[in-house]
């Protein structure tokens, strides 16, 4: 039996791969429920994911396996805007990024050209600058946009969008990170801009067909893997604990699915990869605030985000619910917002979402649930790849161990469900 650590979608993915490779596979899953980080709410209608999800067109893997699984992906224009003293700037369309007033039409050039990846620097355009990202892997992001763009593009355009994401830790960002965000962008309509993928009665449906396709009798939820004995060279149990006590589980190999730091208290394999954590916030209103999906705050605001998910899937899915994300990233858990409790932090936002709309009706909530994770994005700071964990350890760690969490090569430049499968087949497809 091969024994699947953590019951996210890469240990699922992994799961379902081994049965395809003949394998015996037990996954154990620490909370009572599955997804990790995808797991969802109750709405009035569909279910919807604790963290904002969606897709871009270049991740094949998942989508391939959403076909195989018999789960409809459906794809839907997006609108995004910036929210600067008190006005809401769309940002979608070439007529839109132009009349943004923050950026002169120089500065709309040279973002124009390092989005199509054409290096105009000295006046003549290349088009091969950009495609090896690892020349990029150690040049600190501020330096390279300074060079490769302007000062306005910087300051007004990738600054504010690295505040939200890297807060504290913004400068520590390697260059090849924006680069590969920039190469991982799905095709784009001049006129409508940029689709985006959503799977059709929410990311759930998809960990569902998962779980089926799995089997749930292969499946044990409330059970943390607490050991991994491989004092022999090789792997050759988990101990597990669940509510009925503790037992050991005899495997053949075992998958490690999780944050590297329960790689580390398994295995003593250490991961020098940062991690930010995340607060994010459902919020269920009767009324629109917006017409965007997603409204980057270039003002102060107590959250980094502000994302109308029902601009993006149709409010009757969720039996008329407005549905919002309100999210900011965590670069030190000693800092005030982590250190509030979740009454705390709805208070200071919904105070946050008055300020910035003066619109906005009390009145109006239906409720407003709060998810946190320690450890949801790594920091993709310089040197990154040097520290990605690989997917067979037999030599850091001992015979048959794997790893296929978020510290893993396939969620590089950005983590995501489709890097998440990928790294789980990728262990899979080693095991023989
Ligand atoms: C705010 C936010 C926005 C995101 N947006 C997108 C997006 O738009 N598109 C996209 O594709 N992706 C997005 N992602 C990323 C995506 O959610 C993750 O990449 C993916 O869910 C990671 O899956 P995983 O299985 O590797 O890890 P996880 O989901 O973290 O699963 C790991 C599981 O292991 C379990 N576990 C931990 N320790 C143990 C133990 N000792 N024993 C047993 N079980 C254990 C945990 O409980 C957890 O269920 C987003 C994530 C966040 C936080």
């Amino acid at each position: 039996m091969i024994g699947v650590v953590g019951g996210g979608i890469a240990g699922l993915a992994a799961a379902y791969r081994l049965q395809q490779r003949g394998h015996e596979v037990e996954v154990f899953e620490a909370s009572e429920q599955l997804g990790g980080l995808a797991a969802t709410y109750e709405t009035a209608g569909d279910p919807v994911e604790q963290y904002y999800h969606h897709l871009s067109k270049s991740e094949g893997t998942i989508l391939e396996l959403a076909a195989e699984l018999g789960v409809d992906v459906e794809w839907r224009y997006k609108s995004d805007a910036f929210y600067v003293d008190g006005r809401i700037y769309p940002m979608d369309k070439p007529w839109e990024i132009l009349a943004y007033p923050y950026l002169s039409l120089y500065d709309t050039f040279r973002l124009g050209m390092l989005v199509s990846e054409i290096d105009v620097r000295g006046g003549r355009p290349r088009f091969d600058t950009y495609d090896d990202l690892e020349d990029f892997e150690d040049v600190p992001i501020r330096e390279f946009l300074l060079e490769h763009t302007t000062r306005g593009v910087y300051e007004y355009f990738w600054e504010p969008l690295l505040d939200a994401k890297f807060g504290s830790r913004k400068a520590d960002v390697s260059a090849a990170w924006l680069l590969g965000r920039v190469k991982f962008r799905g095709e784009r309509d001049l006129l409508r801009g940029e689709q985006l993928g959503y799977v059709e009665g929410g990311f759930g449906r998809l960990l569902e067909a998962l779980i089926e396709a799995v089997g749930r009798e292969n499946i044990t939820t409330g059970a943390r893997v607490t050991e991994l004995d491989a004092s022999d060279g090789a792997v050759d149990s988990l101990t597990v604990e669940t509510d009925d006590g503790t037992a050991t589980r005899d495997v053949d190999a075992a998958i490690v699915a999780a944050m590297p730091n329960v790689l580390e208290d398994l295995t003593g394999y250490p991961c020098k990869i940062d991690f930010q954590g995340t607060v994010c916030g459902v919020l269920s209103l009767e009324q629109s605030l917006t017409d965007t999906y997603w409204l980057n705050l270039i003002d102060d605001a107590p959250f980094g985000v502000l994302i109308e998910h029902t601009n993006f899937i149709p409010e009757q899915r969720y039996g008329g619910e407005h549905l919002y994300y309100l999210a900011s990233y965590v670069q030190e858990y000693d800092e005030q917002l982590w250190q509030l409790d979740d009454d705390e932090v709805e208070q200071l936002w919904l105070d946050g979402v008055a300020d910035l709309f003066p619109h906005f009706d009390r009145e109006s909530v239906n409720w407003m649930k709060i998810a946190r994770n320690p450890r949801t994005a790594p920091v993709y700071e310089r040197g990154y790849l040097d520290m990605v964990v690989p997917y067979d350890l037999s030599e850091e760690v001992a015979e048959d161990v794997y790893y296929a969490g978020m510290a893993s090569r396939a969620q590089y430049p950005e983590r995501s469900l489709d890097g998440a499968i990928e790294a789980g087949y990728a262990c899979a497809n080693l095991i023989e």
